[in-house]
């Protein structure tokens, strides 16, 4: 299964900030949109970077809460890992449990098409695990 399937069921719309606006900015937008990560595009929509809850918390016990009135740029990971639709699931999980990250924008020719959390992809793997469960069980009951 690949990462196709998990945006064609959650959607495709993606929520960015630009690196100017305001770390409380950011805050107000993770409430509101019940996400952990913001991804930062600049003019031409180029993916500048990542800004997630983990950056808040590091953001918010290095500089108290002057670091609401900074920029996003000062705080996101600017060096942003992407996947492609293409990927499979697996894969996707394999690459955040090694960089030690829980959220993935997924791009289609350098242009940002979906994101997706750990969250997401964890979700599809124990759906794919009972249905094949129950695969198994009705071959069994039938054979
Ligand atoms: P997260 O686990 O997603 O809350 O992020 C943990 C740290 O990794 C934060 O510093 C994020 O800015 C960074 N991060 C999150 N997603 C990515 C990504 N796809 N590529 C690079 N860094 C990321």
């Amino acid at each position: 299964m690949t990462v196709a399937a998990i945006l064609s069921d959650k959607g495709r719309d993606v929520i960015t900030a630009t690196p100017e606006q305001t770390l409380a900015e950011l805050c107000a937008i993770l409430t509101e949109k019940r996400i952990g990560a913001i991804v930062v595009h600049d003019p031409a929509d180029a993916i500048v970077g990542i800004l997630s809850e983990r950056d808040i918390v590091h953001a918010l016990a290095a500089r108290g809460g002057e670091a609401l009135a900074m920029p996003a740029s000062a705080f996101m990971t600017a060096k942003v890992v992407t996947c492609t639709e293409e990927e499979t699931i697996i894969e996707v999980m394999e690459r955040m449990t090694r960089g030690r990250f829980r959220h993935m924008p997924v791009v289609r020719n350098g242009a940002l098409i979906g994101v997706v959390s750990i969250g997401d992809l964890v979700k599809f793997r124990i759906e794919q695990a009972e249905r094949e469960a129950e695969e198994m069980r009705s071959y069994i009951a039938t054979a």
